[in-house]
């Protein structure tokens, strides 16, 4: 019998501690934090790195950041629960750092493996970290908003770059292109 995305993803999870993945962050952090929603969902965001709360509650934007990321979902009718969030980093990284491009690669992998199993209509990414990924050089005051064709190891994503809602919270200009950005998203996924 065929496994549900839910069972897939949580068999990666379990790969990934399994094979010690970034056992530098793993050993300082709580738990892991795969990503959470709807493991059916079209839309996919991938932000940079779980912080003190995700680390505690092992659920990604569920601190200040979270909270902003909620309302612009909200602003187009949208809950946590019609999309799969995730980071491109599942570790906390200490003090809020920045990820390394050591962890990122370390990542990388077992995120393709994840949009593999959830097979998103659109893929978007939150902040420079993981758009960088998929775009290498890309700028993202250049790109924000649009929808870019990318191939990854053969397979072919919609992406769309944000600016990370962290970014938004202190900036009020920011944080109106990210609601006009959402409202691209939404006529995307309701054409
Ligand atoms: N929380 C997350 O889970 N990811 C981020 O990128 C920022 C805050």
């Amino acid at each position: 019998m065929a496994i549900t995305n839910t069972q897939a993803l949580d068999q990666l999870a379990d790969t990934i501690r399994s094979d010690r993945a970034c056992q530098v962050l793993a050993s300082q952090a709580t738990q892991l934090v795969m990503g959470a929603g709807n493991a059916q969902a079209d839309v996919v965001i991938i932000g940079e790195a779980p912080g003190k709360k995700e680390d505690e509650q092992g659920v990604p934007f569920v601190g200040a950041s979270g909270k902003s990321l909620d309302s612009m979902l909200a602003s187009i009718n949208l809950s946590r629960d019609d999309v799969y969030i995730t980071n491109i980093v599942k570790y906390r990284p200490l003090d809020n750092r920045d990820p390394t491009k050591a962890e990122k690669e370390i990542f990388w992998p077992y995120l393709l493996q994840q949009l593999a199993i959830i097979r998103p209509k659109l893929v978007i990414t939150l902040g420079r970290h993981s758009m960088n990924y998929f775009l290498p050089g890309a700028v993202i005051g250049d790109i924000h908003g649009q929808v870019v064709d990318v191939t990854v190891d053969g397979v072919n994503y919609q992406l769309m770059p944000l600016y990370h809602p962290a970014a938004a919270m202190y900036n009020g200009s920011l944080r109106a292109t990210l609601l006009d950005d959402f409202q691209a998203v939404a006529g995307l996924i309701r054409p």
